[in-house]
């Protein structure tokens, strides 16, 4: 069921504040008619003369106020419900956008959202169908009663009141099981959905981002140290002789090294940084209000970690020979785009490799 946490503070404030009027006005309306609950509901009473005919016809104003307090009680749920309802669904549909293979999953958790949506809304718009008619129907009783003797109108009133009510109460239950159903889809839609944006960014195989993260985080990043003058650094690597690994001992050690090597990069750096893999056996890394400097001792860092660590094959237990990867690190200059960044720390990533790998190679003061 929907939760005072999905409502606002000025929703939460409304309801609050017509519950303790409702509660007054029942109070209130007690106290007046002395405890003696005929009075709210004789809903008028005409005076008959001794020909028979209507001399005088008062209007009872406690049975009036307590009709209208029923009606906009209702109203006030529906309205409430339906703008929880709309606030909750808000938020799930304004986080969309995705691609890649999970593309197919994001899309579809939408369209059910949708549906539901959907559902919703044509419940709401039942309900306040019911609402109207009991309202005519009200209404109509009204006009009908006009010739009616006063004992009788009473009886009347009071079994129409009993009626309608009962009407409009299985109404609601009715309402409240469905949208109580739709919430329940809605909050396990959200979860998949969110599921799948996430996987949309990501690499299934080491968990780091993917290409689309790598693009989204750099024009990010790029703006934003162009707007705030603050550093931004890219790290571009790659395992050297990693075919190696794979013709010696299969595609599937060569992942378990791809694993290795993404989990030595995560350990060596902040939550502020972002890992990609760019490509097989290829990373970048993402660093912003880093310069040159730190960038490059954050590589160093990571290089050492990486040629220190053995992996070792479950099966037979063997290990494998020293892993190592080389780096090239380029800063962001005035001007630069993603492509501009990426290919100077490309050169550097050359340079590592055809300098002997397993090395750090960055720009210096005079490149
Ligand atoms: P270098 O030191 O110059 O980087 O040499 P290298 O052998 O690491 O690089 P090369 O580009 O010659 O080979 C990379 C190999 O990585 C080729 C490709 O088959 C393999 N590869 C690409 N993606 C994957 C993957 O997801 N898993 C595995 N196991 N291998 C992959
Ligand atoms: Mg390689
Ligand atoms: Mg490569």
């Amino acid at each position: 069921m929907i939760s005072l946490r999905d409502l606002t503070t000025v929703q939460r404030a409304a309801l609050a504040l017509g519950g303790a009027a409702v509660i007054a006005a029942l109070a209130v309306l007690i106290a007046a008619s002395d405890f003696d609950l005929t009075a709210i509901r004789t809903l008028r009473s005409v005076q008959i003369g001794a020909d028979g005919r209507v001399l005088d016809t008062t209007y009872n104003p406690a049975a009036l106020l307590g009709l209208a307090l029923i009606g906009l009680t209702l109203l006030g749920v529906i309205g409430l419900t339906f703008a929880a309802l709309a606030k909750l669904l808000s938020g799930t549909l304004s986080r969309s956008g995705a691609g890649g293979a999970s593309r197919d999953a994001v899309a579809k958790a939408g369209q059910k959202l949708e549906r539901e949506l959907a559902k919703v809304l044509e419940n709401i718009r039942a309900h306040i169908t019911t609402n109207e008619s009991y309202a005519k129907s009200l209404a109509n009783a009204q006009s009908r009663l006009a010739g009616l003797p006063e004992s009788e109108q009473v009886r009347v009133i009071v079994s129409l009141l009993v009626a309608e009510n009962e009407r409009m109460r299985n109404a609601s239950d009715t309402l409240g099981k469905r949208l109580e159903d739709s919430y329940k889809q809605i909050q396990s839609l959200r979860a998949s959905l969110s599921q799948a944006q996430e996987s949309v960014l990501k690499d299934p195989l080491t968990g780091a981002g993917n290409r689309r993260q790598f693009d989204v985080t750099m024009e990010k990043a790029i703006s934003a140290c162009a707007q705030n003058s603050t550093a931004l650094s890219l790290i571009m690597c790659d395992i050297d002789h990693f075919k190696r690994v794979n013709d010696a001992y299969g595609h599937q050690v060569g992942d378990e090294l791809i694993k290795m090597f993404a989990r030595v990069i995560e350990a060596g750096v902040r939550e502020t940084d972002t890992v990609i893999r760019y490509g097989g056996e290829e990373f970048a890394i993402i660093l912003p209000m880093t310069d040159q400097d730190a960038a490059r001792s954050i590589a160093e860092r990571i290089r050492r970690q990486f040629e220190s660590k053995r992996l070792t094959i479950r099966e037979t237990n063997q290990k494998i020979g020293q892993p190592t990867a080389s780096f090239g690190v380029a800063q962001y200059r005035a001007g630069d785009g993603v492509d501009s960044l990426v290919q100077r720390a490309d050169t550097k990533l050359y340079d590592a490799k055809s300098s002997g790998r397993n090395r750090v190679a960055a720009f210096g003061q005079s490149d």
